[in-house]
């Protein structure tokens, strides 16, 4: 359900909808013909559009043609794409720069200040004596045992211990390892030789090519970290009993002091214990010391390991953007309090949860009115968008004990080593809270509230809207409405209120259980509906000959759908008191700031690879593919014709 934003600043800043027809507009070639001619007037994105290309053709291109040519994609270093999923994370690292330089957040503040006297000799023997306790392991039991203890602080051994209250779960490291190069650090200065460094990256090499040889559909439900509280899980019993004779996850409880029979995991996480325990004492010494090197070479003295040492204060405040985004460091926790506090303008919070409900009832205001549903599902449907929760920016109730506390260190690599530690103390305390705070703070706050996102939770109903889309460019307080509604309530709030009804989300109730709702000849409906969207998806191509795959993107495609219709509703209910010629003005800029919204630009290289997968369908087509089937975008920008053009009777309509 995830949804990434790619949005750049907002151009016009304060300019009134009034002022800013001035002829801006300055086509650079004539219209193709005259039956494929544009609607001519200014519009607050006027600089990004291009007015040679008809709207009926190429929304997208028509909307951002100027901007794309300006914003080439850089060659350097790289670079495969520009767009605002960089400028928001840009924009939050610079918030985050700051709230560290103002010592705002006194931990990071410390870890900085503590970075440019780091001891390699003092780092070197804390890390050593955990290489040391592996090398002194003499039985498989005992080192199973040190595997656990290396859990409990905070190392992905091979699990990882996070506080995903909701899911009540266990996660193995997977998304801790990364890929890093071991083999660049120069590990025999930590009294490593250099023949048995090479042996440890080639274990954890053996180990990644282990979880990656999983199919992709099981190692995605892996990591899908979806744990329903309404029905019957596997817990983690089940292992212990499939694993007997070596109880490796008994001994991960009574270290961890935790009930792990409380705790859901799936087959495929358990499966990873299976293969663990199959390795030998020397294999499993040699996966532990890399679990272990791993996590930590980051934080230590960098320079003189000869790493990022020409990247001056950025080079130091990635080491604090490292130890942030280490989801189980907690130090994403304390900087995303900091930043709620301190980057975000009072009040947005408060308007943002009042578009919530504004669209919320236009959202059921649109159900009342649906042709292609009984009463009775109707009803299903209004009583699970009444019963969906809203986790808007960050909990209500800050509680003190979930952020790590400053403890004096003399290193920066000994204060991250602490943070994992409380971490871990931390997340077993939440295991098992299931206030709306806990949850909040536990399975969305926990990976930043700076990063640029939002969720549905299925299982819980709810919408979590993380704090870096209550700013610009997400929700630009200096822009107009129609692009707020557009933008936070189209694309964000809207987007995520119609998961709870797409493919995935219309087969859980209310209150989260998987439950078929339906009416038989209903479901049929919305399946059909279904397939004509995946149809409409499968014939449009995101760069030449390269189509877009219907069926992956299909839930994606029927929030954006529902997002646009719902925002737009809801905006023109709520915002414009106008009439004629100046409403439609209004309703134009609207669906041009939904085109702004999506204004990226990448190599093709890059799209081609990278749709492949993706379960969102490209920019251009979330953006061209949406428009051209809802009735207004016609009659606004006067389209009969087009390369876009669909028939009113094919135009598929869902929520
Ligand atoms: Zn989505």
């Amino acid at each position: 359900m995830k949804k990434n934003y790619l949005w750049m600043l907002a151009l016009c800043g304060t300019l009134a909808f009034t002022s800013c027809i001035d002829n801006a507009d300055n086509p650079s070639g004539p219209p193709e013909s005259t039956s494929h001619k544009n609607i001519e007037e200014a519009s607050v994105f006027s600089k990004d559009m291009d007015l040679s290309v008809y709207a009926g053709d190429n929304f997208y291109q028509y909307m951002l043609g100027q901007w794309l040519k300006d914003n080439p994609v850089p060659t350097k270093d790289g670079d495969l794409l520009i767009g605002t999923i960089i400028t928001q994370n840009q924009n939050a690292t610079k918030a985050l720069a700051e709230i560290t330089a103002k010592g705002q957040n006194l931990i990071a503040f410390t870890l900085l200040s503590l970075y440019d006297h780091d001891d390699l000799q003092s780092d070197s023997t804390l890390l050593m004596s955990k290489i040391k306790q592996i090398d002194e392991a003499g039985t498989k039991e005992a080192m199973l045992q040190l595997m656990a203890e290396f859990v409990k602080q905070g190392y992905p051994c091979p699990f990882v211990i996070l506080p995903e209250v909701l899911m009540r779960k266990v996660y193995p490291g997977i998304e801790m390892l990364r890929e890093y190069n071991l083999t660049s650090l120069k590990v025999e200065r930590m009294g490593i030789p250099d023949k048995e460094a090479i042996s440890i990256v080639e274990a954890g090499d053996k180990w990644q090519a282990y979880v990656k040889s999983k199919p992709p559909k099981k190692q995605e439900k892996m990591l899908s970290h979806h744990y329903n509280p309404h029905e019957g899980v596997m817990l983690i019993n089940t292992a212990r009993r499939r694993s007997a004779g070596t109880d490796w996850i008994g001994t991960l409880g009574k270290t961890l002091d935790m009930d792990l029979s409380a705790i859901a995991a799936d087959e495929d996480e358990m499966s990873m214990v299976d293969h663990l325990m199959t390795y030998n004492l020397d294999s499993l010494k040699l996966l532990a010391k890399y679990f272990i090197l791993n996590r930590d070479y980051k934080y230590l003295p960098l320079k003189e390991l000869d790493i990022n040492t020409d990247e001056g204060s950025e080079g130091l405040f990635e080491y604090i953007y490292n130890a942030a985004t280490d989801q189980s460091s907690g130090l994403a926790t304390s900087l995303s309090h900091s930043y709620t506090q301190h980057a975000i303008p009072e009040g947005n919070k408060a308007e943002a949860t009042a578009m919530f409900e504004e669209l919320r009832a236009a959202f059921r205001n649109r159900i009342g009115k649906y042709d292609w549903m009984t009463d009775v599902t109707k009803a299903k449907a209004m009583e699970k968008l009444d019963a969906m929760k809203y986790y808007c920016g960050w909990p209500d109730n800050w509680h003190a004990e979930w952020e790590a506390k400053l403890v004096a260190e003399e290193t920066s690599y000994r204060l991250v080593c602490n943070l994992f530690n409380q971490y871990v103390d931390i997340t077993r305390s939440m295991i098992g809270q299931t206030s709306d705070d806990a949850i909040f703070y536990a399975d969305w706050m926990s990976m930043g509230a700076y990063v640029a996102n939002a969720f549905y939770s299925p299982e819980n109903n709810s919408i979590a809207l993380l704090a870096s889309n209550l700013v610009s460019p997400i929700y630009d307080k200096t822009m107009p409405s129609y692009y707020n509604y557009a933008v936070l309530g189209a694309q964000t709030i809207g987007h995520e209120m119609t998961h709870g009804f797409d493919n995935t989300g219309s087969k859980y109730n209310a209150i989260g259980k998987k439950e078929n709702w339906w009416t038989p000849q209903d479901e049929q409906n919305f399946e059909s509906r279904q397939k004509l969207l995946i149809d409409h998806f499968n014939k449009l191509q995101y760069v030449p000959n390269v189509y877009c795959d219907g069926k992956q993107t299909l839930g994606e495609n029927i929030a954006d759908l529902g997002g646009i219709e719902i925002a737009y509703e809801s905006y023109m209910k709520n915002k414009v008191t106008a009439s004629g010629g100046e409403r439609d003005y209004l309703a134009r800029e609207f669906y041009r700031s939904f085109a702004e919204g999506w204004k990226f630009n990448m190599t093709t290289e890059y799209a081609v690879e990278n749709f492949k997968t993706d379960e969102h369908a490209a920019p251009i087509l979330r953006v061209n593919g949406i428009v051209n089937l809802t009735n207004e975008w016609y009659r606004l920008f006067s389209i009969s014709d087009g390369a876009m053009y669909v028939a009113p009777d094919k135009r598929v309509s869902i929520w």
